[in-house]
């Protein structure tokens, strides 16, 4: 949705008039990507519901990161750790 709405504002604000970044729509796209990935690959119901949780703090984390160099360690933390959990039911 944020991805259309910025489509059809063609990266504009409908209010302002500013321009919307287009690391908006570019991290709405790889979120519904990768989302759609894990819900069609994951081979649990759990597994994928730990994956999708862990995707949008890993990803925000990684805009950050890309954006400012800097590493949000509790953002990334908390991203991981669904991923651990993930890991270790996938052993189990
Ligand atoms: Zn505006």
């Amino acid at each position: 949705m944020p991805l259309l709405s910025w489509l059809a504002s063609r990266g504009h604000c409908r209010h302002c008039g500013t321009r919307v970044s287009k690391r908006y729509p570019l991290t709405e796209l790889a979120a519904g990507i990768a989302g759609g990935l894990i819900a069609g690959l994951s081979p649990s119901l759990l597994l994928a519901c730990l994956l999708l949780l862990a995707l949008p703090l890993l990803l925000t984390a990684l805009v950050i990161r890309i954006e400012s160099g800097k590493t949000d360690w509790p953002l990334a933390g908390a991203g991981l750790l669904p991923v651990a959990v993930a890991i270790v039911a996938s052993l189990i």
